[in-house]
């Protein structure tokens, strides 16, 4: 069964330099490439991936928020 569903979504990503809430959906790329998701915040790199599935960081909450 390929795994063309629909992707779920709201999982939830802290940035582990400042603490800012992120939900993290993922789009489909044509093809693969490095991605780096840099934090909105704090402007660190939070996370890198190199798959055909690009995640999308959403700011939830900044760190002031809390
Ligand atoms: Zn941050």
């Amino acid at each position: 069964m390929p795994l063309t569903g629909p992707v779920s979504h709201g999982k939830k990503f802290f940035c582990p330099a400042c603490g800012a809430l992120y939900t993290v959906t993922y789009k489909r790329g044509e093809k693969k490439e490095i991605t780096t998701a840099k934090c909105v915040v704090c402007l660190k790199v939070m996370a890198e991936t190199d798959s055909a599935s690009v995640p999308v960081y959403t700011l939830i909450h900044r760190p002031e928020d809390a």
